[in-house]
């Protein structure tokens, strides 16, 4: 492999808070180790459609609060083809990128999978995704801040919700994972979550409805993971009309709320380490690796971990939610 003197560098697929914070730490650390940054606007698409322009210090001033990527994201289906990517390739010698380091979620880092097995260029992935549906990493970037949006949309919704005896059921992001919802609940106080992890296990609706009410209080919240697997809330909120008649409920669908807002201190901390670790896995010839947080500590993680679907979820805290909603 020939020696590394310039980076591109990438955002990709859904925008996650905390990207920012994550293109600022890429960019200074490269350039404080000596290597030249090109960014690279709209992901994918702007690899292949040439989009790329030199980044300074001083270009990533001033971005960490917001929201959102400076370097703007995008979904590609060129690259999802053989030829855009001989295209995106050409377009990285063009441009004398060497190595690339690219933000994005689980689509993004498959993306990078595959280009590199095609051609050879060292790529670090940086996990950007509200999901925090990675494997081999604790938390994701953009994680922190959408369950921090969960909690305050949730309290809000508390707060109307008092005098009626009404079944809230709010729906949550997670692209089949449950992260947001079960941790979400957990840290609103909701009475439960319906989770795509254990939807096959068990009717988490009927052991929810059968279970009372909480005693306590005269309504109920519910958060639910979008996912096929759930049903969503509209899914869920249709069963308790057929199966359950006698209660009144009420769907929130979050949405992209989630994913707006200035990042937390979390994910602007987690980013600034992983972006300085990206730089650091490249100086020590690491290739084709997402950077991992394992209890406080990075990590490499090759990209074909990092994808498996099935990131485990905490399920003590299932229990703890049952225990807490009597
Ligand atoms: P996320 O990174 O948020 O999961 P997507 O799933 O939309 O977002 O993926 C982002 C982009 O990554 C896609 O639009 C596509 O360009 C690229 N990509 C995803 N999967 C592959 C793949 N298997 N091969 C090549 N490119 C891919």
């Amino acid at each position: 492999m020939a020696s590394i003197k310039t980076i591109g560098l990438l955002t990709s697929g859904g925008d996650a808070p905390g990207m920012n914070a994550a293109i600022r730490a890429v960019t200074r650390s490269a350039i404080f180790s000596g290597f030249k940054v090109k960014g690279i606007y709209r992901g994918y698409r702007g690899l292949v459609s040439d989009e790329v322009v030199d980044f300074r210090a001083q270009d990533v001033s001033n971005i960490m609060h917001h929201g959102g990527t400076i370097l703007k994201t995008a979904r590609c289906k060129e690259f999802m083809t053989a030829e855009g990517r001989q295209q995106a390739y050409d377009v990285m010698k063009k441009h004398e990128i060497d190595a690339l380091v690219v933000i994005g979620g689980d689509g993004s880092l498959s993306g990078a999978r595959q280009f590199a097995s095609e051609f050879d260029v060292p790529i670090v992935g940086l996990p950007g995704t509200i999901d925090n549906d990675l494997y081999g990493t604790d938390h994701t970037i953009g994680y922190d801040t959408a369950l921090n949006t969960i909690m305050w949309c949730v309290d809000r919704i508390r707060d109307t919700a008092s005098s009626h005896e009404r079944l809230f059921i709010i729906e949550v992001m997670g692209r089949n994972a449950g992260f947001l919802a079960l941790n979400g609940a957990v840290a609103s106080g909701a009475e439960a979550a319906i989770i795509p992890e254990i939807s096959t296990e068990v009717d988490q609706l009927a052991e929810l409805i059968e279970s009372g009410f909480r005693k306590s209080k005269r309504s109920s919240i519910v958060l639910v993971a979008e996912s096929p697997i759930t049903g969503g809330a509209m899914g869920l909120a249709e069963r308790v009309r057929k199966e359950y008649p006698q209660y009144d409920t009420r769907v929130t669908i979050l949405g992209h709320l989630q994913r707006g807002g200035s990042p937390t201190a979390q994910d602007r901390i987690l980013a600034s380490r992983m972006g300085a670790a990206a730089i650091d896995a490249l100086l020590e010839g690491q290739r084709n690796v997402m950077i991992g947080d394992d209890d406080e500590h990075i990590v490499y993680v090759p990209f074909s971990k990092a994808i498996r679907k099935d990131k485990p979820i905490d399920r003590d805290l299932i229990d703890i939610l049952r225990r807490l909603s009597i």
